[in-house]
C-alpha cells in the first residue's frame, strides 16, 4: 500500500507481469516494423517508461519523437484533450508507431489520429501498455496491447496521480473498498459481544474481541495467556504493550477484511492512538465508536446471571464485577472524549430486547 497526495493505492500489477507484456509487444512491433525505419511517437508524460522499454528492444533503425497531451484531471479522464507539446516532424510516407501508456476513453487516440489525417503518413499503428476495454468508446484499433485492465485508476510505471507515482516500477490501483471499522464500546455486560456477533454477519465484518482472544490464550496456556491471566482474574487491564501487540497481530491475520468490529479495544488512550496508526497504515480509519449505554446496577445483575453459566471467573464475583465497571469509568470512558472530538462518538441505549438494540445500532451504522 502506498499513499500519493491524500489517496491510498494498493499493489495491482507486479513487475514480472509488466515485463512479460512489454516483451510481447516489443516482439510484435519488431516483426511488423523491423525493416521500416519507423518513427516511434511517444505520448508524454505517461508513456516515457513503456516507450523506453519497447524502443530499447527494437532491433532495426528507428526515430523517436514526442508529443505531450493531457486528458486527466486528478483521477478522472476528461473529454478535453490538451496538446501541450505539438509534433513538429514530417511524417510523409513514414511508418509511425504511437506509444501510449493507457488507452481509456479513446479521446486522446481520436484526437491524435485526426491530427495525422493530412500528414501523408504511410501507416500508423498504436501500442499501449494498458487498455481499458470497458471504458473505450471509439472504434480505432489498438494494435498492440500490453494488458487489458478493469476501469480502475492506476499509477506507476510512468502513470501518475497529480504528478506523483511515475517512478514506481510496479502498478498500483486506487484503493476502492473503504472499510467500516467500528469500535463497539460500553461497560462490561453492556451486550457488546452479543451485538457484535449479529453485526459482523450483517455487515460482513471481522469481529475482534480482545477479551475472547485473551481467554483463548489462557485456555491454551500460551505465553500471552499466562501473562494476561493475573490481570484478568482481578478485573484489571492487561498492560497496553501486550494488548496492542496482540490486537495488531489479529488485524494482520485478516488482511482482506471489509472492516472490523473492535470489541473491548481500545480501552486506553494509548490503545486508541495505536489503533489509529494501525488503521492508517492500512489506508483506513475508525469509522465510529458506538457505545452501548447501560445502568451500572443492570450491568451487575446481568453479569452475575451470565457468571452462572459462562464459567468466567471475573463474572462470578460481585466485587470483581464492580471493579471492572469502575475500571471502565476510570480508565476507559475517557475514550468517549477521544472519539467525540473527532465527531465519531455515537451513544446507543443498551437496555431492551436484543433485536431492539440491534435496530438502534443499525440506524447509526447505516448512516456512516
Ligand atoms: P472483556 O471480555 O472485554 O470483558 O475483557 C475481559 C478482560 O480482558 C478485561 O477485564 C481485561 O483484563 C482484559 N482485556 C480485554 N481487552 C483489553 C484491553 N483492550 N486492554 C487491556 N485489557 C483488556
Amino acid at each position: 500500500m502506498i499513499k500519493l497526495h491524500e489517496l491510498y493505492f494498493e499493489k495491482y500489477i507486479h513487475a514480472p507481469v509488466i515485463e512479460e507484456a512489454i516483451d510481447r509487444v516489443a516482439g510484435q512491433i519488431n516483426a511488423e516494423f523491423g525493416d521500416k525505419n519507423p518513427i516511434f511517437l511517444v505520448i508524454l508524460n505517461g508513456a516515457f517508461k513503456f516507450a523506453s522499454d519497447v524502443i530499447s528492444r527494437f532491433k532495426g533503425d528507428c526515430e523517436v519523437e514526442f508529443m505531450k497531451l493531457s486528458s486527466y484531471d486528478g483521477t478522472e479522464t476528461t473529454g478535453n484533450v490538451v496538446v501541450q507539446l505539438p509534433l513538429e516532424v514530417d511524417l510523409e510516407d513514414r511508418h509511425v508507431v504511437i506509444i501510449e501508456d493507457v488507452v481509456d476513453s479513446g479521446n486522446t487516440i481520436e484526437m491524435l489520429l485526426t491530427s495525422l489525417v493530412h500528414s501523408g503518413v504511410a501507416r500508423c499503428h498504436i501500442a499501449s501498455l494498458f487498455f481499458k476495454p470497458k471504458s473505450y468508446t471509439k472504434e480505432y484499433k489498438i494494435h498492440y496491447v500490453g494488458m487489458e485492465i478493469e476501469n480502475d485508476f492506476i499509477v506507476g510505471y510512468g502513470l501518475d496521480y497529480n504528478g506523483l507515482g511515475r517512478n514506481l516500477n510496479e502498478v498500483y490501483k486506487l484503493k476502492s473498498n473503504i472499510m467500516t471499522n467500528l469500535v463497539l464500546f460500553g461497560p462490561p455486560g453492556a451486550g457488546k459481544g452479543t451485538q457484535a456477533s449479529i453485526l459482523k454477519e450483517e455487515y460482513n465484518l471481522v469481529h475482534i474481541s480482545t477479551g475472547d482472544v485473551f481467554r483463548y490464550n489462557i485456555k491454551n496456556a500460551t505465553e500471552l495467556g499466562t501473562l494476561a491471566k493475573s490481570y484478568m482474574d482481578k478485573g484489571q487491564l492487561v498492560p497496553d504493550e501486550v494488548t496492542i501487540k496482540m490486537l495488531s497481530a489479529e488485524v494482520d491475520k485478516n488482511a482482506d477484511a471489509k472492516g472490523f468490529i473492535f470489541d473491548g479495544f481500545p480501552r486506553t488512550t494509548a490503545q486508541a492512538e495505536a489503533l489509529d496508526v494501525l488503521l492508517e497504515e492500512k489506508g483506513t480509519q475508525v469509522s465510529a465508536m458506538v457505545a452501548l449505554e447501560v445502568d451500572d446496577e443492570v450491568l451487575v445483575q446481568r453479569l452475575l446471571e451470565r457468571g452462572k453459566t459462562s464459567g468466567r471467573k471475573d463474572d462470578a464475583n460481585e466485587q470483581v464485577i464492580r471493579d471492572r465497571i469502575k475500571v471502565y469509568y476510570n480508565e476507559t470512558s475517557i475514550l468517549k472524549g477521544y472519539y467525540q472530538e473527532q465527531d465519531k462518538y455515537h451513544g446507543v441505549d443498551g437496555i431492551g430486547d436484543i433485536d431492539q438494540i440491534t435496530a438502534r445500532l443499525r440506524q447509526v451504522i447505516d448512516k456512516l
